[in-house]
């Protein structure tokens, strides 16, 4: 089968509010099947609301779509309810990753499945898949989820949405409150999980992070999309660097040092969430 022309996730035009607060204002992205594509903004620009109005979980939140469409695969998802969502292959994994801290690594794994109409045996191979990924899951299995480490937790959490066999992966801030190592493993598995065949669509602040992984981005600014592009592009783009990226304007730098008749600087290179 060609999957040449895959069509993958289509967001056009998508407000959303939650009652008065405008979240979201004519977002248009896409993610074509297979790729990854990334989300960059600070806080509050409404990144995790994109992640909501694509899987129909806004009305959990008291949010809603106000207009535009979402369609995945070349069918129109806006109007399904979010388990439908799921059974049409998108799968989000939340910001914090949210696990049941109760229940054993094993039952956390079997909820993710719940939201799958895969048979009894495409269960048992996506967990044989989730525990290649991340054997630790295997090895914790009958431990309480609450009982792991930040960076398991999120395995978990990622594992437990590759459990519904997703074909699109809807990512909320992977890295939040990793540390650099850790955050960079968990990189390398949404390499690994994109190698697969399953499309990503990951909303960062770390946009160091997010650029190597996506091959385009979008930045989102209270509620809009202010640019977007090929992500090798955006890395190297002013605004981009300087907002994002923490680099310093040099040119901004240079000039003060001059004012001030200061000595000769040296750049300062920083990114959020790495060593400072
Ligand atoms: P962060 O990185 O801080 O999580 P974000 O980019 O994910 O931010 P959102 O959480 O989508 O941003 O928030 C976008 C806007 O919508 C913010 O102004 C926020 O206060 C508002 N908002 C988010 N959730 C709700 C809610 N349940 N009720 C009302 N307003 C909300």
């Amino acid at each position: 089968m060609s999957k040449a022309n895959e069509p993958g996730l289509v967001v056009d035009g998508v407000s959303v509010g939650y009652g008065p607060v405008r979240a979201l204002r004519g977002v248009t992205l896409e993610v074509p099947a297979r790729s990854v594509v990334a989300v960059l903004g600070g806080n509050g620009a409404g990144k995790t609301t994109l992640l909501r109005a694509v899987s129909r979980t806004l009305g959990f939140h008291g949010g809603a779509v106000t207009s535009g469409t979402v369609d995945f695969g070349g069918r129109r998802i806006g109007g399904l309810s979010a388990d439908r969502v799921v059974a049409a292959g998108v799968c989000q994994v939340p910001e914090g990753r949210r696990v049941f801290a109760r229940m054993t690594v094993a039952d956390n794994l079997r909820a993710g499945a719940l939201g799958s109409h895969g048979s009894r045996a495409d269960k048992a191979a996506a967990l044989r898949r989730v525990h290649e990924l991340f054997p630790v899951l295997a090895d914790r299995a009958q431990q309480r989820a609450g009982l792991l480490s930040g960076g398991e937790q999120q395995m978990l959490a990622v594992g437990r949405a590759l459990m519904a066999a997703p074909k699109l992966l809807l990512l909320d801030e992977p890295s939040l409150g990793l540390a650099p190592l850790m955050a960079a493993r968990i990189a390398d598995t949404i390499r690994e999980i994109n190698a697969q065949g399953v499309s990503v669509l990951l909303v960062e602040q770390n946009a160091a992070l997010a650029l190597r992984l996506a091959s385009h981005a979008y930045v989102l600014e209270v509620g809009e999309i202010t640019l977007h592009g090929r992500a090798d592009e955006l890395a190297g783009s002013d605004e981009v660097r300087r907002r994002y990226l923490g680099v310093v304007d040099e040119t901004a730098a240079s000039d003060a040092a001059a004012a001030t008749g200061g000595a000769a600087h040296t750049p300062t290179l920083s990114r959020w969430g790495g060593a400072r």
